[in-house]
């Protein structure tokens, strides 16, 4: 990755619903801790260009410039012509990898206990390459988009993550018994890496498989980066988000492109209690973590995720993980250990 001169300039898009209540959490946390950033405020629109949802220019050039974004949870408006902008995002900077961790935490027993799951998805074909085809009212298909071009970058990148965060296989995960060409190229793609990088062994297990083994031993998995294709992974995702953690205002994720990255809350912008003060901003924080970690201010995420962590562990805590705070009481108790 290319390096950065501190203070880093990020984009900041708040998002929509809750987005704006956890981006000022965010904002603070990090002020108090003293991480080296300067938040530039992006408005990703969306307008119609071309028939097509696309962002701003100004967000478009902040965000090139800038290499790096927080992105609060955005609404998909629902009307014609309208892509989703999340998709119209990851197509605009090639994001072709997203990363997204999912680990217990200490003060929130859920089913599972000490879950530590690493997944990469390929995050810009598969079913959501977007093509459907009506043949009459009766009769539909869809086509999905693997190429080895995607593959290979995305399972190089998830090779790279496990060296980096000192895991020792990548499991490559397709279904390629039913879907032997497409599924197949990706699982070929990964064999073909065998020598990628020699520390790293690489693995293939069926979709099915996995996601048994996943929920019946998921410690299994502890050692390994998973890597799977777009829709693979975005269900392989959720799941362990469940599994671990039970919340999905815990859950970041990084959407990782060549030249620009971009960093999120898992969930949506939660319509339900936007405004109530109601949301946890962990995920949110946990993303410009992550973002931290990328830029190379790891210190300032580790700070930051331990006063959270810690924070929770004592009991103060939102409603999502079955506690009585509000947004505001849990991010002035993370500021105060800070
Ligand atoms: P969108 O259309 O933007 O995806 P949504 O209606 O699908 O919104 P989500 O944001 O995906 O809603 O959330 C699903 C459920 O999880 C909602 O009940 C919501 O309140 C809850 N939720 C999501 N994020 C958080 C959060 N950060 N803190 C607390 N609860 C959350
Ligand atoms: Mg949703």
């Amino acid at each position: 990755q290319s390096t950065f001169s501190t203070p880093v300039t990020v984009s900041l898009i708040e998002g929509d619903g809750i987005g704006v209540e956890i981006t000022e959490s965010v904002k603070r946390i990090f002020a108090k801790a003293g991480a080296p950033i300067i938040w530039e405020d992006c408005d990703v629109g969306p307008i119609i260009k071309n028939n097509n949802t696309a962002i701003p220019d100004k967000a478009v050039a902040s965000i090139k410039k800038n290499k790096v974004a927080l992105k609060g949870p955005l609404a998909t408006p629902i009307g014609k012509g309208h892509r989703s902008l999340n998709l119209t995002l990851r197509q605009t900077f090639g994001l072709f990898a997203n990363l997204r961790p999912a680990a217990s935490i200490q003060g929130y027993d859920f089913l599972y206990k000490d879950i530590d799951f690493v997944v990469v998805r390929e995050n810009t074909e598969g079913e959501y390459f977007g093509v459907e085809h009506q043949i009459n009212d009766d009769n539909v298909v869809s086509i999905k988009l693997i190429t080895s071009k995607a593959s290979e970058k995305v399972i190089k990148f998830a090779i790279d993550q496990a060296a980096k965060i000192d895991r020792k296989k990548v499991v490559v995960v397709t279904q390629e018994t039913v879907q032997p060409k497409t599924d197949g190229l990706f699982k070929k793609t990964g064999e073909s890496l065998a020598s990628y990088n020699k520390d790293i062994e690489i693995e293939f297990e069926l979709l099915e498989t996995y996601i048994y083994n996943s929920v019946k031993d998921p410690k299994k998995y502890h050692d390994y980066v998973v890597v799977a294709p777009n829709l693979y992974g975005d269900i392989i995702t959720d799941l362990n988000s469940g599994l671990a953690v039970g919340s999905l205002g815990m859950t970041p994720s990084a959407n990782i492109g060549t030249d620009v990255s971009i960093f999120e809350a898992v969930h949506g912008s939660a319509p339900d209690i936007a405004g109530k003060d109601l949301a946890n901003p962990s995920a949110m924080l946990f993303a410009g973590c992550m973002l931290l970690e990328h830029v190379g201010l790891g210190e300032y995420s580790e700070k930051i995720k331990k006063a959270a962590l810690a924070t929770i562990a004592e009991g103060i805590k939102t409603g999502d993980l079955k506690g009585k705070s509000s947004n505001t009481e849990y991010t002035n108790a993370i500021i105060a250990k800070l």
